[in-house]
């Protein structure tokens, strides 16, 4: 069995080479690609893309893992996991057929620009028949790759395998509960006129941020051999095997806006940059799901990058960068990057009301895929949820139903990963905790290892051969569940209190 194994490895390295290449014309296209470039750019893509499908449906290479996959017991414990996620990803992809997957990609490609002119003229309806036919076909999707299943759990297991409506129901029905009264005290704090605090406000020159953004990823833990830090219009991470690219986005007038993408995107590359390298290629040395790549973005980004004692280390290593910034307090910082208040739009949201706009989608989506919500009745129903979680209604469906590109992009499944992320991050940093000892006085000497370290043996290391709700148990010693999270986001309404 051993040399079909190797035969297998075989295969597969080379499909993660091409994949690695098309990453890279992909971060090319958001970065350095001059404009004109576009439809050269476009054409490599397809056919490195072809060339990719190609090898992942070659007969022989799908025979071999259909015959490793029937003698899992006869290899060892590490390579059963690479042939079992394998032949998972594998089983999924021929349910469908050519046929199906080309008029799937053709609607998602119309779809989005449909989307941007619906975006642009407010207009729901341009949007709604493609967005009809888009969930239409994902129920087809859904009951080809498995019949025997609700259609929204076989798609939310694309982005989060194992995860179930159930589980998933059970877990942000919690958390909507427990967000309830927090966000009812926002608002009544809001009522009672607090204000924004423009104390991070002022003019930072771009270069000075630039080195600013980079001494923070480094200080992180950010492998400069292995990776890089560019500029994008939207900031995103990937990975090119062992090189690891992050990009963020500046703004000359506002320090934190530049800053926290930074940090979320380098808790992206960290999870990246700890994967086990000796298993490049395989599933054990691939990322887990969205919802754990997530939880690692957002617990840097906000449960590290938003506490008390990472202000302590970071504000004199900022007044070094910016001078203006001599007279503002850690406290001062503090209360501009964890200020809280309901508003319209999921991506300029905070920490806390954040989750909000993703148990709306979770349960819209939902709704639209079970067939107990015309598409048609989309707007209205975002409207009226807005209103009950968030007590604010939006003006036009630009601030509405036509926010974000994922239902476009017939990503449908994918907005709840956000939230577990959030649930898994805060559970996680519970359990390093209690491991390694109080976190905050070492992130005020800005020693970051030992939390990283925790996350590299219990998270990073393990790659697949886990599915997430198995690595939060084993990582954690419980079931996930928005406790931890729910704790930590209750402080933070009362530090905004104070
Ligand atoms: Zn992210």
């Amino acid at each position: 069995m051993s040399d079909k194994y190797a035969r297998f490895v075989d295969c597969l390295r080379p499909q993660a080479d091409l994949a690695a290449a098309l990453s890279l014309l992909e971060w090319d296209q958001e970065t350095y690609m001059p404009e004109g470039a576009i439809d050269g750019r476009a054409r490599q893509i397809g056919t490195l893309a072809s060339l990719l499908h190609e090898r992942q449906t070659d007969p022989r290479f799908v025979e071999l893992v259909d015959e490793l996959a029937t003698r899992l017991d006869s290899l060892s414990p590490e390579q059963a996991v690479d042939v079992r996620e394998t032949k998972w990803r594998l089983d999924r992809r021929r349910a469908l057929d050519p046929e199906l997957v080309r008029k799937r990609s053709e609607l998602h490609a119309q779809a989005r620009s449909v989307w941007i002119a619906a975006r642009e003229s407010g207009d729901f309806g341009l949007l709604a028949p493609y967005l009809q036919h888009i969930v239409d076909l994902e129920r087809e999707v859904a009951g080809r790759i498995d019949p025997s299943r609700p259609p929204y759990d076989v798609l939310l297991e694309e982005f989060e395998p194992g995860a179930t409506t159930d589980g998933l129901e059970q877990v942000l029905g919690q958390l909507r509960q427990g967000l309830k009264p927090l966000i009812d005290r926002l608002r009544a704090r809001l009522e009672r006129g607090a204000a924004l605090s423009r104390a991070l406000h002022g003019h930072f020159p771009i270069e000075a941020q630039k080195r600013f953004n980079l001494m923070v990823a480094v200080s992180l833990g950010f492998d400069l051999r292995k990776g890089r830090l560019d500029e994008a219009a939207h900031p995103f991470s990937t990975s090119l095997g062992d090189d690891h690219r992050i990009t963020t986005r500046y703004d000359v007038s506002n320090l934190t806006y530049a800053l926290y993408s930074t940090i979320h995107e380098t808790g992206h590359a960290l999870y990246e940059q700890g994967l086990d390298p000796t298993a490049f290629g395989l599933p054990r040395g691939q990322s887990c799901s969205l919802g754990i790549h997530e939880s690692q973005s957002r617990l840097w980004e906000n449960l590290i990058g938003r506490s008390e004692a990472f202000w302590h280390y970071l504000l004199p290593l900022a007044q070094e960068h910016f001078p203006s910034l001599q007279s503002v307090t850690a406290q001062e910082a503090l209360q501009v990057v964890t200020d809280a208040r309901p508003s319209l739009i999921r991506t300029e949201s905070d920490e806390i009301t954040y989750n909000m706009h993703i148990i709306l989608r979770f349960e819209l989506e939902q709704a639209m895929i079970d067939g107990r919500l015309a598409v048609s009745d989309l707007p209205q129903a975002w409207a009226e949820k807005m209103q009950e979680y968030l007590g604010i209604r939006p003006h036009d469906d630009r601030a509405g139903v036509l926010q974000d590109v994922h239902w476009a992009s017939g990503a449908i499944g994918y907005f709840p990963t956000y939230s577990l992320g959030n649930v898994y991050a805060a559970q996680m940093l519970e359990a390093a905790e209690a491991a390694v000892g109080p976190l905050g006085p070492q992130i005020e000497r800005g020693d970051f290892h030992p939390l990283l370290d925790w996350l590299r043996r219990n998270v990073h290391r393990r790659g697949q051969a886990l599915r997430p709700e198995e690595l939060v148990a084993a990582a954690t010693g419980r079931t996930s569940s928005p406790k931890a999270l729910l704790e930590h986001l209750g402080r933070r309404v009362e530090f905004l209190e104070s």
